[in-house]
């Protein structure tokens, strides 16, 4: 997993609810990313939590202790293949009494489960961000846009029912999350700076969305500089190509007609060009004598251009 998801889920992991009924979303939420329930031949009834992130194993213990008047046997095993995490599973072997699912709004029957939604599961605003905090635990992945400058969150779950529970929870916020498919699971994932740091605020990752407000500061600082420098290349080209254009018509009337039949203000300017082509119309006129602002220079200009297409068409 990616480094800085997993610094996340770290953050996440420490904050726990003190409402009983947001511990319960937490959980329920997890358990439907991350659980299976399975039918042993000598335990009966088992639900198995993994995750390869042990704050949330300690997290899902605590949770699980609080809520449930269950035994959960947590163990630990080394993946073997190509990252070489350690995957935590931890296992609670039911009771008989269908009570403890209940609280997880499960209903367990011969042939499986299903989820049960009952009306005051979720009815409170507390709870959808405990929800989704939980969700974002169990098949949660931030990216970080300081290494791959891309933003973007997303919910991976094969659970197609949770997938359009998290949807909507999300639309309840105000976010506009998006729904795609990866292989045989579902995604649903935010692409925009703005709304992942919403979610991640409302979530309780504020230092995940620290990172997110850096960036975004720092790209808006950049562009603004950027387009200073735009700016400032054309305004710097419309000045060199002035520049071009202006020797090129002294040229003609100095090879045409001379530069020293000019009146005297204009042959100074024009023999300032030729010399300077470089310079500055403002810097040409602190060359002249007397001195002259940079619109007089303009102006003399002007008036060398026309005579210079004068003699070209006299001349043809
Ligand atoms: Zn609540």
């Amino acid at each position: 997993m990616d480094s800085f998801s997993r610094k996340v889920k770290n953050e996440l992991a420490r904050l726990l609810p003190s409402a009983k009924c947001c511990q319960r979303a937490e959980l329920a939420a997890i358990i439907r990313m991350d659980g299976t329930v399975e039918i042993h031949a000598d335990r009966g009834m088992v639900l198995s939590v993994s995750t390869g992130n042990a704050a949330v194993a300690r997290k899902v213990y605590k949770l699980m202790k609080k809520l449930m008047p269950v035994k959960v046997v947590i163990s630990m095993r080394r993946e073997t293949k190509l990252r070489k995490n350690n995957v935590y599973m931890l296992q609670v072997v039911a009771p008989s009494d269908e009570e403890v699912w209940e609280i997880l709004e499960f209903k367990i029957h011969d042939d499986g489960y299903y989820i049960l939604n009952h009306p005051d599961f979720l009815s409170r605003n507390c709870c959808w961000r405990a929800y989704l905090r939980g969700a974002f635990l169990g098949g949660g992945y931030v990216s970080n846009p300081e290494v791959t400058g891309t933003n973007h969150l997303e919910f991976i779950t094969g659970n197609d029912f949770h997938t359009s529970l998290v949807e909507r929870l999300m639309f309840n916020l105000g976010l506009q999350p998006k729904v795609g498919r990866r292989k045989n699971n579902k995604i649903v994932y935010l692409k925009e700076s703005a709304q992942i740091i919403e979610f991640l605020n409302y979530i309780g990752a504020h230092s995940a969305l620290l990172t997110y407000e850096n960036v975004r500061i720092f790209k808006d600082v950049r562009n603004k500089v950027n387009r200073l420098v735009n700016c400032e290349t054309a305004n710097l080209n419309k000045t060199v190509n002035a520049a071009i254009e202006q020797v090129e018509f002294i040229q003609v009337i100095r090879d045409r007609q001379g530069l020293e039949f000019l009146p005297p203000t204009l042959r100074e300017v024009a023999e300032l060009r030729l010399e300077y082509p470089d310079a500055s119309l403002q810097e040409l006129g602190q060359m002249l004598t007397p001195k002259v602002g940079k619109s007089a220079v303009n102006h003399r200009m002007r008036r060398l251009k026309n005579i210079a297409e004068e003699l070209k068409e006299r001349k043809g």
